[in-house]
């Protein structure tokens, strides 16, 4: 039978390099983040209620989305966060079903990984079969975001305090990804796991 299997960890701790060998090795993946921008883009409900909310001022000239501002705005404030994350969660749930539905009606064992930065935050822990942490110490997470150089250090550190802890986020794990070394090695750690997978998604 097909296993839907959540993979979520802090920021930059690797979950869509992890995704990409359990890629490698036959699993889809569903991307929760290529999700949540699709559905803020213009026409969207998503986007339309977050406009009614955060008012015009949310998108750029173009009328996207000014997604640098959002962030701003709700990582100073738990209430506009709620806000925000009402509208959005439940949305990517529904897509992620559609998709994993889509994915089990070509291929019925199919595993099916989603990489959700906010799996646990979100409660979609509660629609998934098992759950995977990838683990990596902070200072790992915040040198290879910044090689990436999408976020200053202040943004990192801004992003980190505002997802759960690891250590909390470990509490829900079925299974643990470590990831401070190299890539490598969180390839063998992926090889070693998929096997795992399979034979509980062939038990179901
Ligand atoms: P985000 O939270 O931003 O989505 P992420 O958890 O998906 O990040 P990745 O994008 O997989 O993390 O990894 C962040 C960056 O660090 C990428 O450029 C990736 O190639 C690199 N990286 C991940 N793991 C390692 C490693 N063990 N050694 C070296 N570089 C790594």
């Amino acid at each position: 039978m097909s296993l839907l299997v959540g993979l979520t960890g802090g920021i930059g701790s690797g979950k869509t390099l992890a995704a990409s060998f359990f890629k490698e090795l036959g699993a889809y993946i569903i991307d929760a983040d290529q999700l949540s921008r699709n559905l803020v883009r213009p026409g969207q409900t998503a986007l339309n209620e977050i406009v009614e909310y955060f008012g015009q001022d949310i998108l750029d000239d173009k009328g996207n989305l000014n997604r640098g501002k959002l962030a701003k705005i709700v990582f100073q404030n738990s209430k506009e966060k709620a806000v925000l994350e009402n509208i959005l969660h439940p949305k990517i749930f529904k897509k992620e079903q559609e998709e994993f539905l889509k994915i089990c009606a070509h291929d019925a064992s199919a595993i099916v990984i989603i990489d959700a930065a906010l799996l646990i935050e979100s409660g979609n822990y509660k629609h998934v079969n098992k759950v995977i942490v990838v683990r990596s110490n902070e200072e790992s997470q915040i040198q290879r975001i910044l090689s990436r150089n999408d976020f200053s250090f202040d943004e990192v550190k801004t992003r980190m305090n505002n997802q759960m802890s690891l250590d909390n986020k470990i509490e829900y794990a079925d299974f643990i990804l470590d990831n401070d070394l190299q890539q490598a090695d969180l390839r063998k750690r992926v090889e070693e796991l998929y096997p795992k997978l399979l034979s509980i998604s062939k038990t179901r």
